[in-house]
């Protein structure tokens, strides 16, 4: 018992230190994360355990041992559509936590939440899966679902960043391309865990595909932190190297600082908002062309 406790500290203190690490300039408050991480875990995996249910009770298809049709159309039928389900209710519950929410003031931000309300859904999912298939599956889990769902949440997370900070805050139509995409991804990872290959490739295949979408998530929100209003330094995307903010181009590779959430003020440099039309620090009036989808 002590032990399963344990695990459960160590995998929590790990990755939400992986997820929080790398916002670095303006870090969010721990007590919003643990907030997030319940609450968001707990709403998305209710409604997408209920609804995932219901599909395999109308397509006839039950997990391996209890009968029902386990034909290959079928079981990519049930994985297409838990891929999407379960992105689905992870991006509503970030939105719905975290729009009105003080601490959320950058688009690295967007990132952290998405990345924590899927680090919660999969810790409720892995409460279930090792009281069904015996604890070693919790450790198992660490390096394939685990950062499956959290570098998945990295990819609707861009969308409610841009949602945010340069969409006027259209949640749903910026973010349901992103949806599409994790939603596809996790379809593929889950129909390929049914493969007809040894358990140790299909083992290895998938903490491969998770150990890139957590690499890309990480240099996200390293990107985002970065360019983001809370950093007084310039990083160039082109040779990583550290410029100071006056500069309008990299000292080292002369590449032009081009953001994406913000632009740089043409009188006083200062990072501003794509969406505002004046400069807040020295008041310039800035010609921007506001997008408007
Ligand atoms: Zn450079
Ligand atoms: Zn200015």
């Amino acid at each position: 018992m002590i032990l399963v406790f344990l695990s459960y500290l160590i995998s929590i203190i790990f990755w939400l230190w992986m997820i929080m690490k790398f916002d670095k300039f303006d870090r969010e408050p721990l007590k919003s994360v643990l907030l997030v991480l319940v609450v968001g875990g707990l709403i998305s995996i209710l409604p997408a355990g209920l609804f995932n249910t219901m599909f395999s009770m109308l397509i006839n298809y039950q997990l391996p041992g209890s009968g029902g049709d386990r034909s290959i159309e079928n079981s990519v039928l049930f994985f297409a559509f838990v891929g999407f389900n379960e992105e689905f209710f992870k991006a509503f519950a970030t939105v719905f936590l975290i729009r009105r929410m003080k601490a959320f003031n950058e688009p690295a931000d967007a990132l952290v939440y998405a990345m924590t309300v899927a680090f919660g859904f999969s810790l409720f999912e892995n409460v279930e899966y090792s009281l069904k298939y015996g604890f070693a599956t919790f450790y198992i889990r660490q390096f394939n679902a685990v950062p499956l769902h959290v570098g998945l949440a990295a990819i609707w997370g861009i969308g409610i960043a841009k949602a945010r900070f340069v969409h006027q805050g259209k949640y749903f139509q910026t973010i349901a391309a992103y949806v599409f995409i994790a939603a596809f991804i996790h379809a593929v990872y889950n129909i390929s865990t049914t493969l007809p290959i040894e358990p140790i490739f299909s083992l290895i295949i998938l903490s491969v595909l998770a150990y890139y979408l957590i690499r890309f998530a990480i240099k996200t929100i390293k990107r985002y932190a970065e360019d983001g209003p809370f950093s007084n330094r310039l990083y160039c995307h082109n040779c990583n190297t550290e410029n100071s903010p006056n500069a309008k181009y990299c000292k080292k590779c002369l590449n032009e600082f081009n953001l994406e959430f913000y632009t740089l003020c043409p009188s006083c440099n200062a990072k501003v908002s794509v969406s505002s039309t004046n400069c807040p620090q020295c008041g310039t009036e800035l010609m921007q062309k506001i997008p408007n989808s």
